[in-house]
């Protein structure tokens, strides 16, 4: 297929050099990256016009918007604009509405696997769409990740993706609490581990990304909190879930909860650059309010 790919950054030079290697043609563009290897475009639009698919993989909704305004009156009738970004569900519906009206397809398919699962080719898709851009998309999927999951209509990428990592916020923040805790009872904690990772207290969080240094399987903590998952990229997730939250009155007291204490520890404290597992840390500092 021939590919246009805006927005070449930590993930999406990865991704693009994985859809290279397996023999698509990619034209690129990026306002500042230029990953090795991979055929540049003069503007976004250039980088559309003759693509049977355009892959975006861009930092946030209104940037998305104003790329979609550039790309999608450029691209073939019958083209997929295959948004992989992670962005606010309003914008993710206008855009894919922006790009039928104009006789294209659209997915939105946010990934989770991070850095690591794009070089590696192991992404998750959560993918919202029609099933016939979908079917058009499979084969890129299957390059690109492991495992896609079609959520059904547009949006609907982006609302598994912002609810997943609402979970994902609210459990780091628990795991590291319990941790804290339980080292001010004393509690040893390979103990707190042998016991929380085969009881109900289990997850994902202390399961296979353990905040504790030297506990459980290797995680960020074990590199000083050197991301892995950035507490500012999780920060972004929750404020766009409790955007998503405001916009269908939905009641989400704890992740509202997390959206606040990620964003005193990414914007007031010593947060920013860090893994989003360094909450441990900055509880163990704290004294009871
Ligand atoms: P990044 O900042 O490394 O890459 C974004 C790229 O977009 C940059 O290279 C930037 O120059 C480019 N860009 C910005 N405006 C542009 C424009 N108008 N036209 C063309 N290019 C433009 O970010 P990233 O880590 O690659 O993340 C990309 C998306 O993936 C984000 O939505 C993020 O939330 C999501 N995501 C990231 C991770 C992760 O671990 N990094 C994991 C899952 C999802």
């Amino acid at each position: 297929m021939k590919i246009g790919f805006i927005g070449l950054g930590n993930m999406g030079a990865p991704m693009a050099q994985n859809l290279m290697a397996a023999g698509h043609f990619v034209t690129g563009f990026d306002t500042i990256a230029a990953p090795h290897g991979v055929a540049l475009a003069a503007n976004a639009a250039d980088a559309a016009k003759d693509a049977d698919v355009v892959i975006t993989m861009l930092p946030n909704g209104a940037i998305l918007q104003a790329v979609a305004d550039q790309i999608v009156p450029q691209m073939p009738k019958g083209a997929v604009l295959l948004d992989c970004s992670t962005v606010d569900v309003e914008t993710a519906r206008n855009v894919a509405q922006q790009a039928v009206d104009a006789g294209c397809l659209a997915l939105d398919a946010p990934v989770s696997g991070g850095i690591g699962g794009a070089s590696a080719g192991t992404l998750t898709f959560m993918v919202g769409g029609s099933d016939k851009a979908y079917e058009i998309a499979m084969p890129l999927f299957e390059i690109m990740g492991q495992k896609s999951v079609h959520c059904g209509p547009s949006g609907n990428g982006q609302a598994a993706k912002i609810c997943n990592n609402m979970i994902l916020g609210i459990t780091m923040i628990g795991t590291c609490e319990a941790f804290a805790l339980a080292d001010k009872l004393g509690l040893d904690r390979q103990a707190m581990f042998d016991v929380v990772s085969t009881s109900s207290g289990y997850s994902w969080s202390m399961n296979a990304y353990c905040p504790a240094p030297g506990i459980g399987p290797t995680s960020p903590a074990d590199n000083e909190y050197t991301p892995g998952f950035a507490a500012d990229l999780m920060l972004k997730d929750l404020r766009l879930s409790q955007q998503a939250a405001h916009a269908a009155d939905a009641d989400t007291p704890l992740g509202q909860a997390a959206t606040d204490l990620y964003e005193t520890f990414v914007e007031n404290e010593d947060g920013a650059g860090k893994d989003f597992s360094a909450m441990l840390p900055r509880f163990e500092k704290r004294k009871r309010p």
